[in-house]
């Protein structure tokens, strides 16, 4: 399989809900291990350290180990597991799904329960369901204990259970784009930076609970104290309605330049600067405002501040068991922030700061 293909694929079936990111973690230690020294914050964050011709600036850019999923909140008599999220889910998007459980015998598979249509009132029909109503069943039958047989624990972590499917040359599905082609997207520009000068030091992260509310993006930042960072994550393509094309959030038309989501304003100046590059490239991109937050949102209010920016990955049906990118999107991120990281030398860095 071609390279950040097989990356890509890896990285988002690595078993990582908040909390539990020691699988796609290890990817990523597995992937830079040879670019520079690798440390981690003491919530689990991956930080390698690339050093180019200068000590400072110090680059930071993040993205999330964590993918939303569940943890087993009890267990009834019948064997049934009842869950809790672990991130932002939509019950509706979990009926009938297929859930990975990590139990302490090993991995084991559960669905998420759904009663047939007709035996349904009308009224429940109409109703979206409440997540303490759900249940996940792994096959548990009168005096088959599931915690002995099977191992379950009270606190053990879910995720979605999914392939990777490539449904043509561009499009990829897969669960988990969020983030962890943020995760792959800081992999590769480490590795391209490797072949280029750099007048900075530039730190590549994997944090742990963003999607808990960023949690190891503020521990790292502590670790790294970056003069300029940057989040790296989904944003959203909005394509697969009608008139889909014509919105500038749509698959394929380059990474997004997120000027402001909940937690963050955009630092204006870096984010024209980013803008700048991407004219210069000759890359699509677009500019946008996405309403949910980023690791940014944390790692802005470092001590004194940091200026800070996000780029997307433009992605359809994030926090579902099917999430969709293209290609494309993925490489020119790439390609961008390294341009970005190559122009960002002391005296740049610098034209941020807003005085
Ligand atoms: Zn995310």
């Amino acid at each position: 399989m071609e390279e950040r293909k097989e990356l890509l694929k890896k990285l988002t079936l690595a078993f990582g809900p908040p909390g539990f990111e020691e699988e796609p973690r290890k990817i990523m230690f597995d992937y830079l291990k040879d670019y520079g020294e690798i440390t981690y914050d003491k919530l689990g964050s991956i930080i390698v350290k690339k050093e180019g011709n200068s000590k400072t600036p110090k680059v930071m850019i993040a993205g999330h180990l964590d993918e939303i999923g569940f943890l087993v909140k009890s267990i009834t008599k019948e064997g049934m597991l009842k869950i809790v999220p672990a991130g932002g889910w939509w019950e509706h998007t979990m009926l009938a799904q297929r859930v990975k459980i990590r139990t302490s015998k090993g991995d084991i598979i559960g669905v998420v329960g759904a009663k047939p249509p007709h035996e349904l009132e009308a009224e429940e029909r109409q109703k979206v369901v409440k997540m303490d109503t759900l249940h996940v069943d792994i096959g548990a039958y009168k005096d088959f204990d599931v915690k002995d047989k099977l191992g379950v624990r009270v606190g053990d972590p879910v995720v979605p259970d999914t392939d990777f499917v490539e449904l043509n040359e561009k499009v990829y599905l897969s669960k988990a784009f969020d983030n962890r082609v943020g995760c792959a997207v800081v992999v590769e520009v480490i590795k391209e930076l490797a072949k280029s000068n750099h007048p900075n030091t530039v730190f590549g992260v994997g944090t742990v609970q963003e999607e808990l509310g960023l949690r190891g993006a503020g521990t790292s930042a502590e670790v790294i104290r970056p003069d300029v960072a940057f989040a790296i994550d989904v944003s959203l393509a909005n394509d697969m309605s009608s008139g889909g094309f014509e919105k500038d959030e749509r698959l394929g038309n380059g990474p997004a330049i997120i000027f402001m989501d909940r937690t963050m304003v955009a630092n204006w100046r870096l984010r024209d600067f980013a803008i700048e590059i991407a004219n210069d490239i000759k890359i699509p991109y677009h500019v946008t405002y996405v309403s949910g937050g980023y690791d940014t949102g944390r790692i802005h209010l470092l001590r004194e501040g940091v200026p800070s920016l996000n780029i997307g990955i433009p992605s359809r049906y994030i926090h579902s068991h099917s999430s969709m990118i293209h290609r494309d999107d993925f490489d020119n991120a790439i390609k961008l922030i390294v341009e970005i990281i190559c122009k960002l030398d002391e005296n740049r860095v610098r034209t941020f700061l807003n005085m």
